[in-house]
């Protein structure tokens, strides 16, 4: 295992929304499957548009090809775009993640331009500020990135990345879904440091032991 600062035991990927932790860690997922013990928590079903209502089984399909099982996804019943409204019932519930799980490693939402990400990523921040913390980079609401941590990923990562997010039918017209997107993506993130193909994250504590 090359991601040395990630010490054995439970790794945590948190997202707001489904699609949140698959856009920006499905290449890691993928890569990290057979070594560690992985949970994915969404904090919202996005059932408020009607046209939504399929994402949560599209979410374990998508995941289902990343190598995570069922068992292994908890989806909570936040409302999409009111998180603010719930922001010590979203740390209360993360304080009860952390109980049950013990995670030594949080990837988390970003502070994006998201709403919800922002109450996310601040409520897990004070939550998780004893584990190794990072967060990950959603391109599409991402303005000004941030991140100094690079994973790198082969192609058959990124194959497995396309091939999951495409169990997403509600957003197929959504161009930040498309193989090419999410290609490019990978090549331009490894560019910077001849890493061929990358995912990105920004790091908010590590301990190295
Ligand atoms: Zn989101």
């Amino acid at each position: 295992m090359d991601l040395d600062f990630i010490k054995e035991g439970t790794i945590l990927f948190i997202g707001a929304h489904p699609d949140d932790i698959e856009l920006g860690c499905g290449g890691l997922l993928h890569k990290l499957k057979q070594k560690n013990r992985i949970f994915v928590i969404t904090l919202s079903k996005n059932q408020k548009n009607p046209k939504n209502q399929n994402l949560v089984s599209e979410q374990k399909k998508c995941l289902k090809i990343l190598g995570i099982p069922e068992k292994n996804i908890l989806v909570a019943d936040f409302i999409t775009r009111e998180f603010s409204y719930s922001r010590q019932e979203v740390c209360d519930y993360l304080t009860e993640i952390k109980k049950k799980l013990s995670p030594t490693t949080v990837f988390i939402v970003p502070n994006d331009l998201h709403q919800d990400h922002q109450v996310v990523n601040s409520e897990a921040r004070r939550v998780f500020r004893t584990q190794n913390l990072l967060e990950y980079y959603i391109p599409r609401s991402t303005v000004y990135p941030t991140f100094s941590v690079f994973v790198k990923l082969n192609k058959e990562n990124i194959n497995a990345k396309i091939k999951a997010l495409s169990m997403y039918k509600t957003y197929k017209n959504k161009n930040y879904f498309s193989k090419e997107v999410i290609n490019s993506l990978s090549v331009v993130n490894g560019l910077r440091y001849d890493l061929g193909l990358s995912e990105c994250f920004t790091p908010i504590s590590i301990f190295l032991n």
